[in-house]
């Protein structure tokens, strides 16, 4: 070792001192074990520097302490913070799924900021069920007899397996062996559940005599799986859940259907390919049907349950449902919900309303943003693009619409990306053909001004001269 580095290293202030240091500086006060924790790092943190012959000259006491104290905001900032999303994907599972409607919102706080009557019948003061707050509403909502709602649909698959076939036999076929982003398996959460997957068919062609065959005294359910995420296309085959509501009852064992998505009405918006709705899948006489709140219907994450009430009854008494049981707070926004699409007024939903924005509104938005974008310097230009529903929904279903596509000739699109999603909120666009994207068919209207706020923050420099015609 040098002379010079140990001189540096033997000069580091002593943790004391650079505490006494930071805290005389300190306007607020910090709890006295993160500031030593943090003096602790800091002088770690120089010692490496120094032998790593990065460091040749020490920073005086004041300026270490100038430096941690403006670290110290990282302990204010959230690390779960808002994100506007123009990346034209509607549902992304990285990015919360479903925006909530204002009224799902309003209904959180009623609920979280003070006591409420979860689980108490205000009428006779007698103990009452968080399940009562939605049961009606989805029951009316989707014509099932009965309706129960957990955490979110992983934990409805889970529970519904492990209630109905535990030591037995499920029959799914090849075709519907899903997975869904996040590790969600259906071999898996059979396993999970303690039910033997019992495969039938191949991976494109499965039939109602394959179901037939595979049917035995282990058989203790039939599970059709929605393929919300793919697409199997070509020379292929597959049983209804109308054919397979027919062979489930004459074998004597219920048939469950993993819906996915969760659709209570029709989108709205053309050429949209058929989904089907919750309704129709009950109508088509399954026993037991599951899906998530916060995909398709815009609402909160959690797991919708609907069918005949002898089968829902037996879910609702078996202990997993008291693990996977629903918190408060979603359950709120859930209600709020439900309650929009009693009343017709789904259109309040976010989600339902980025849906139905057309084409026209969606250009005369990114006119509207485009000479903002210019005047700070970037290069615009409009041009067509599709939105995608995503969060494993409707797969290869493409919404057209325009969107700006962006240039700077001070960042890389890969470099812009970054800073936008270092922004505050962060802004998450897409990146296509060299360019950075912004699709506002994601973006609330309220939004846009926020857009230019973010932009202005990391513009070119030397834009100033370019001022929008005043
Ligand atoms: C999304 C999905 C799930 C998982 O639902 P979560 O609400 O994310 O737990 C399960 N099955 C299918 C078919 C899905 O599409």
């Amino acid at each position: 070792m040098t002379p010079d580095l140990q001189n540096l290293l033997r000069n580091l202030p002593a943790v004391d001192r650079l505490l006494t240091v930071v805290q005389a500086r300190l306007s607020e006060v910090w709890p006295t074990s993160l500031l030593t924790a943090e003096v602790q790092q800091r002088i770690a943190a120089l010692r490496v520097q120094i032998l790593r012959g990065v460091l040749t000259e020490l920073p005086n006491l004041e300026t270490i302490a100038a430096d941690l104290i403006t670290d110290l905001a990282k302990f204010r900032r959230s690390s779960l913070r808002r994100v506007i999303n123009a990346s034209g994907i509607l549902l992304h599972t990285n990015l919360g799924r479903a925006p909530l409607a204002a009224a799902a919102m309003e209904q959180i706080q009623q609920v979280a900021c003070g006591y409420s009557n979860l689980e108490i019948d205000l009428i006779s003061g007698r103990r009452g069920s968080r399940h009562d707050h939605v049961e009606e509403l989805l029951c009316r909502l989707s014509g099932a007899e009965a309706a129960l709602v957990v955490n979110n649909n992983a934990g409805a698959v889970l529970l519904a397996l492990t209630a109905l076939g535990k030591g037995k036999e499920a029959l799914v076929s090849r075709g519907e062996l899903v997975e869904i982003g996040g590790s969600f398996r259906i071999p898996d959460v059979m396993e999970a559940g303690g039910v033997i997957l019992r495969e039938v068919g191949s991976s494109n062609r499965t039939h109602l005599h394959d179901y037939q065959q595979a049917i035995g005294p282990q058989s203790a359910l039939l599970l059709k799986v929605h393929t919300s995420n793919y697409k199997i296309v070509g020379f292929t085959h597959s049983v209804t859940a109308a054919e397979l509501v027919q062979l489930a009852a004459e074998a004597n064992i219920p048939l469950l259907e993993d819906l996915g998505s969760g659709l209570l009405n029709p989108l709205p918006g053309n050429n949209l390919p058929h989904e089907p709705t919750i309704a129709e899948a009950v109508a088509s006489g399954v026993d037991l049907l599951t899906c998530s709140g916060d995909k398709l219907m815009g609402g909160p994450q959690a797991g919708l349950i609907f069918g005949r009430q002898k089968w829902v009854e037996k879910l609702r008494k078996h202990p997993l449902a008291r693990a996977l049981r629903i918190d408060k707070l979603s359950l709120a926004a859930l209600e709020a919900t439900l309650r929009l699409y009693l009343t017709g007024e789904e259109c309040q939903i976010p989600l339902i309303a980025y849906f139905a924005a057309d084409a026209e509104c969606l250009l005369k938005r990114s006119r509207c943003l485009m000479p903002q974008l210019e005047s700070l310097g970037f290069e615009v230009e409009l041009v067509d693009d599709v939105a995608m529903v995503g969060g494993g929904s409707m797969p290869g279903v493409e919404l057209p619409g325009p969107a700006l596509a962006l240039r700077s000739d001070q960042f890389s699109p890969d470099q812009l990306s970054a800073a936008l999603r270092g922004s505050s909120p962060a802004l998450v666009c897409r990146i296509h053909d060299e360019r950075l994207l912004l699709n506002l068919r994601t973006v609330d209207p309220q939004e846009e001004p926020l857009i230019v706020e973010i932009f202005k923050a990391l513009a070119p420099q030397g834009s100033d001269e370019v001022k929008p015609d005043a």
